[in-house]
């Protein structure tokens, strides 16, 4: 039997105990755990209270003041914030704040670049591109004949000469720049010299560090690219979902009638989706007011620092790092070093409250199922309020996990997380009842 108490959720315990009870269950899941997945992150309160609201209800297909239903004149007002808010935060002259998701801000984006069968260079998804990137088995992959570039493999970075020559020779329509498991920082300007040279677009995927680029602790890649998409949810901290910047201007078709703004709002709607999500942009014109705000500036700098202090501390207890560092939120351990790979090495982190992932490494020998690496990332840990010194704690931690020889070890650095989360409590006003 199971019962509740606590002020919140309380028409949804009534009415439903089985989902509350699995609501209840993931907010413990997630106070007492030290995310390091490092495409998370977690909100604000007041996102999270926009998202569960009367927004949901509405219809509005369509734009700000050109809707398809009645009723809109509140959420246009909603919708537009987040427009407005997310030009002045990244100095984008266009902002759609619709898409769902980052992938379906990267189908819209390919939609209003390129035709079915036109070739988009994009980094190799084993190198660290994403699904969206031309995987085979994603809609990018089969509508797309995508070129994949690679790092290097001696320094395990963008070759930016290897780049261009794949470019001049392959001659793709659009360059795609901007990645999902990619320690370093991307220079953009030089992307840009090489679309120019071939004359095409330049794309630009910054889901993982729109945060840092919000910021202008990455650089920028709104000032170069032609389209650049995101996802809300990642170190920019918003709700779940997508966002797509451009110029309104096409370069390469300047007599084009339908400048390059008005082909991106038509792939989104009609061309990929129906409703928008409207509660989920309010909940994105909240987040965005928060990135506008000095101290969102402070937690990217903190986020950045925690990511090159834990990767120090792994290189002293023994694991290597690709690319011997990080410039941004995450670091890619190699753990051929300590033997433990990487399906044995995240099973075995998750069982003590660190959650991670498994990841192929660039030049990786084994297979995606169990590859050689690890993904760590540092914006839950550091919107918790964690520093330098306690990344240095997580790092022993990780590192006497994989090395540890049994339950009783095991036991002991199930505390030690415990102590670090009860010292860095997370959303300690909510409440969502207990399981009894
Ligand atoms: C996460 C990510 C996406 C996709 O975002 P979803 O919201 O999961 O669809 C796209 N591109 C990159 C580089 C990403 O890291």
């Amino acid at each position: 039997m199971l019962e509740f108490y606590g002020p919140m959720l309380e028409h949804l315990r009534q009415q439903d105990p089985e989902v509350a009870a699995t609501l209840a269950a993931e907010l413990s899941r997630q106070r007492n755990g030290l995310e390091m997945i490092a495409s998370e992150n977690s909100v604000s309160e007041a996102v999270l209270e926009a998202l569960g609201t009367v927004l949901t209800n509405k219809y509005a297909e369509g734009y700000p003041a050109k809707r398809y239903y009645g009723g809109n004149e509140h959420v246009d007002v909603a919708e537009t914030l987040a427009i407005e808010r997310a030009r002045r935060l990244f100095g984008a002259e266009h902002a759609n704040v619709q898409p769902h998701c980052g992938s379906q801000a990267n189908m819209a984006a390919y939609f209003a670049l390129a035709e079915p069968g036109d070739k988009i260079m994009a980094l190799d998804l084993a190198h660290g591109g994403h699904l969206t990137h031309g995987s085979r088995v994603n809609f990018s992959g089969k509508l797309y004949s995508f070129i994949p570039y690679g790092v290097s493999r001696e320094t395990e970075t963008l070759d930016l000469d290897q780049i261009s020559e794949l470019a001049r020779r392959e001659r793709p329509k659009v360059i795609l720049a901007g990645y999902t498991a990619y320690p370093r920082s991307i220079d953009f300007a030089g992307f840009r010299k090489i679309a120019d040279e071939v004359g095409a677009y330049l794309m630009v995927d910054m889901a993982h560090i729109a945060g840092l680029v919000a910021t202008g602790l990455h650089p920028d890649p709104v000032a170069v690219a032609d389209v650049v998409t995101s996802t809300t949810h990642k170190t920019l901290r918003g709700p779940r979902g997508g966002l797509i910047l451009c110029r309104r201007e096409d370069r390469l078709r300047p007599d084009d009638k339908k400048n390059l703004a008005r082909r991106i709002d038509s792939a989104v709607f009609p061309g990929i989706q129906g409703g928008p999500l409207m509660h989920v942009i309010a909940a994105k014109a909240v987040a965005f007011g928060e990135a506008l705000r000095p101290d969102f500036t402070d937690y990217q700098r903190q986020v950045i620092a925690n990511a090159r202090e834990l990767s120090a501390a792994l290189v002293e207890e023994g694991l290597r790092v690709v690319s011997g560092g990080t410039d941004n939120h995450l670091v890619l351990v190699d753990l051929t070093p300590v033997g433990v790979f990487g399906q044995e090495a995240s099973t075995r982190l998750d069982a003590v409250g660190i959650h991670t992932n498994k990841n192929l490494i660039p030049f990786d020998e084994r297979k995606p199922t169990d590859p050689s690496g690890l993904r760590l990332g540092t914006p839950v840990l550091t919107t918790r309020g964690l520093h330098e010194p306690e990344m240095r704690r997580v790092a022993s931690l990780i590192a006497r996990t994989l090395r540890s020889d049994g339950e009783t070890e095991l036991d002991l650095i199930r505390s030690e997380v415990r102590n670090i989360t009860e010292a860095f409590p997370l959303y300690a006003d909510l409440d969502y009842g207990h399981v009894r």
